[in-house]
């Protein structure tokens, strides 16, 4: 299906608003109608090189939505339920993440489609590079799902979003470092 993105192509270069394809959900994907995204600091950061990864890419990784489909197998959440998404992807199998740390899972890539597979996101069938396996700054992500989380219905979507990576940062540092 289209969507509009913005993307980010090189250091120096504006982000571009795009019409990009989102394929289908699969095994284990959510569809979300994204309704909000924070900018992060490391959204700025990539813009400006100072985190490099692969491009083109669409930034994003602290959004809200509303879910519109889901793959087989997805469990924790069902179309129509309000969520958040953030970079917590963990594939559930490893040791890490069964010893209950799947902060530090080692089978993330799991998470992702394989190189060379039908990509989540294209443009004019390039793959695109999904920004924290995210890529919030589109109309529509297609994620893993141990990258969403539901929320009530009546948390307004403009501030649910900063909770996938401000307030736990703030938080985190907070409780863990400070
Ligand atoms: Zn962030
Ligand atoms: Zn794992």
């Amino acid at each position: 299906m289209k969507a509009q993105a913005a993307v980010f192509r090189e250091v120096g270069v504006d982000l571009a608003i795009e019409e990009v394809d989102i394929d289908e959900p699969r095994a284990n994907e959510v569809l979300i109608n994204t309704s909000a995204c924070g900018v992060c600091h490391s959204d700025v950061h990539f813009a400006k090189g100072a985190i490099l990864g692969p491009v083109p890419t669409i930034p994003g990784h602290e959004p809200a939505g509303i879910v519109e489909a889901v793959g087989e197998d997805v469990t924790s959440v069902a179309v129509g339920d309000h969520v958040i998404a953030c970079t917590s992807m963990f594939c559930g199998k490893c040791k890490q993440c069964l010893q209950g740390r799947p902060h530090l899972c080692m089978g993330r890539r799991q998470c992702q489609r394989p190189k060379g597979d039908t990509p989540r996101i294209a443009i004019n069938g390039e793959a695109i590079t999904q920004f924290a396996d995210l890529s919030a700054f589109c109309e529509k992500m297609l994620v893993h799902e141990s990258a969403v989380v539901k929320i009530d219905d009546d948390i307004p979507l403009d501030r649910a979003a900063l909770v996938g990576c401000a307030v736990t940062t703030g938080v985190g540092a907070a409780l863990n470092t400070a």
